[in-house]
C-alpha cells in the first residue's frame, strides 16, 4: 500500500476516535442534569409529605383550642346554672350546655381522624425519608462516575490530539489538506477501502482504471462517485 495512505489510515482512526469521545462528552451534560432532577423530584417529594404533615398538626391545634373555649364555656355555664334561681333560666341554660358538649364531642372525634392520620404520615415520611437517602447516596455516586468519566474521556482527547498532531505533521499538506475536507464532510471516512471493485464508503462500483490505479498503489486515487480516497482492502 502507498506508505500515505498508511499513515492516513491510522489518522483517520484517531481522528475518528476523537469525534466518538466528544460524542459522548456532549451526552454528560444531560446525564448529569438527569440525575439532578431526580435528586430534586426526591427531595421535593419528601418536603411535600412533611409540609402535609405539618399542616395536619396546625388543624389540630387548632382543633384543642376549639375544644379549649367550648369547655371554658362549659365550666362558666356550670357556675351561672348553679348560681340561677329561676327555672326556665336553669334549663335555658342546660341545653346550651348540652350544645357546646355535643360541639366538643364532634371536634374531639375530628381531632382524633388528625391524630391517626399524623401517625400515618409520620411513617410515609419516615420511609420516604429513608428512601431518599438511598436516591441520594446512588444519585451521588452516580455523578462522582460521570465526573471520572469525562476526566478520563478528556485525557484520553488529550493523548489522541497530541498522536493526531505527530502523525498530521509528517503527511503531505496537500493530501492532509484533501483528507480532511472530506473526513469533515463525510462525517464517517475520508479514505475507505475498494472491495471487490466497489468503494466501500458509497458503495458504488468504481471504474476498472480507477480499480486498476488503487491496486497499483502508487498515487492517490479517489472514487469517481463520492470523492473519498481509495485504498485497495487486504482480502
Ligand atoms: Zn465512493
Amino acid at each position: 500500500m502507498h506508505s500515505e495512505l498508511e499513515q492516513l489510515l491510522i489518522l483517520q482512526d484517531r481522528q475518528q476516535k476523537i469525534r466518538q469521545i466528544l460524542t459522548e462528552v456532549k451526552t454528560l451534560p444531560l446525564e448529569r442534569a438527569h440525575l439532578e432532577s431526580q435528586l430534586a423530584a426526591t427531595a421535593a417529594g419528601v418536603e411535600s409529605l412533611k409540609l402535609k404533615g405539618r399542616q395536619v398538626e396546625v388543624e389540630r391545634k387548632k382543633l384543642e383550642l376549639d375544644v379549649g373555649t367550648r369547655t371554658e364555656s362549659i365550666a362558666r355555664l356550670k357556675t351561672q346554672q348553679y348560681q340561677t334561681r329561676k327555672n326556665d333560666e336553669f334549663q335555658a341554660i342546660g341545653h346550651e350546655i348540652e350544645r357546646y358538649e355535643n360541639e366538643v364531642r364532634k371536634l374531639e372525634d375530628q381531632e382524633l381522624e388528625l391524630m391517626i392520620e399524623a401517625d400515618k404520615l409520620k411513617a410515609e415520611i419516615e420511609a420516604a425519608d429513608k428512601t431518599a437517602q438511598a436516591t441520594k447516596e446512588s444519585i451521588s455516586r452516580q455523578l462522582i462516575y460521570l465526573e471520572t468519566k469525562s476526566k478520563a474521556l478528556g485525557a484520553r482527547q488529550q493523548e489522541l490530539e497530541t498522536e493526531r498532531e505527530s502523525l498530521a505533521s509528517k503527511i503531505d499538506a496537500d493530501l492532509l489538506d484533501q483528507f480532511e475536507r472530506m473526513f469533515n464532510s463525510k462525517g464517517d471516512a475520508a479514505i475507505v477501502a475498494v472491495e471487490h471493485g466497489v468503494c466501500t464508503g458509497c458503495h458504488m462500483k468504481v471504474t476498472t482504471a480507477t480499480a486498476a490505479r488503487v491496486k497499483a498503489g502508487k498515487e492517490i486515487v479517489s472514487c469517481e462517485q463520492c470523492g473519498r480516497i481509495l485504498y485497495l482492502a487486504a482480502l
